[in-house]
């Protein structure tokens, strides 16, 4: 059961300009399996939220809480977070089934739990046959997939997104975010997604949280939100 809390958080910057808050009182309370996107212009404040979510920034003000408990100062390791970037750098001199299972050899997993775990991954996103490959050697789609199967074999229970898409060309783009859902649905995740693109925000969330100036502008579903039927 993993609700997560977003009570009244503000995130100002050390060094910010005219000591403006990059997030400004973003309350938000979201439920266990949830698909939740955060759109907004670029310089909105959406993976600056992410990040404290994560654990990657600190927060200034406000409380995060995860399944009930307080997480401002938990490390990121112990979040139990998955988390796939824009920029899903993949170690190049790495095969596909070593770049999945990084994570949990740092983890100490044992070795036939990891190559468990990394074949049902693989045979989830589709790369049963691209194990042994090295990024190179891989479409940009295929890329992506590893990048999201490196988040997904540690069965965390909250998939955090930034614009994982937006290095993609259009076709492809469409055909993940199809993908992505199949993935949320099947993995049983709390799930948050950035993106500027009101396209995948209307297709892929449960609710949208609309950004602006590190305000929330408004929460609601797609229709809700972008008044379609
Ligand atoms: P978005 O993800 O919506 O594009 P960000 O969360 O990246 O927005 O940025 C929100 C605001 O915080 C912007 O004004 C940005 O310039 C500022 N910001 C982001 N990261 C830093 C940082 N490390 N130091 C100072 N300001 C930052
Ligand atoms: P190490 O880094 O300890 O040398 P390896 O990367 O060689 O370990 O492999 C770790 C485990 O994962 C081994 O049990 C190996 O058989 C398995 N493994 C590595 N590559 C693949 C692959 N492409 N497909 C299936 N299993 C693999």
């Amino acid at each position: 059961m993993v609700k997560v809390d977003l009570d009244h958080i503000y995130k100002q910057y050390p060094n910010a300009e005219n000591d403006l808050y990059a997030v400004s009182d973003f309350d938000l309370h979201i439920d266990d399996h949830e698909f939740i996107v955060f759109v907004g212009p670029s310089g909105c404040g959406k993976s600056t939220t992410l990040r404290m979510i994560a654990g990657l920034e600190d927060i200034t003000k406000g409380d995060l809480k995860i399944g009930g408990k307080l997480m401002n100062d938990v490390a990121p390791k112990d979040r139990d977070i998955a988390m796939v970037f824009q920029n899903y750098a993949l170690y190049p001199h790495m095969t596909v089934f070593d770049n999945m299972a990084f994570g949990l050899k740092l983890r100490k997993y044992e070795k036939s739990d990891i190559k468990n775990r990394v074949d049902d991954a693989a045979k989830i996103l589709g790369l049963t046959d691209y194990l042994d490959r090295k990024p190179a050697a891989l479409s940009g789609g295929q890329r992506q997939r590893v990048a999201l199967g490196r988040a997904i074999v540690r069965d965390a229970p909250i998939f955090l997104m930034d614009e994982p898409l937006s290095n993609l060309d259009a076709k492809l783009r469409v055909s993940m975010r199809a993908e992505i859902a199949k993935l949320h649905q099947r993995l049983n995740t709390t799930t948050i997604y950035v993106t500027h693109d009101q396209t995948e925000a209307m297709t892929m969330a449960d609710r949208i949280v609309v950004m602006s100036m590190g305000e929330v502008q408004q929460i609601g579903t797609p229709a809700e939100v972008y008044d379609t039927p």
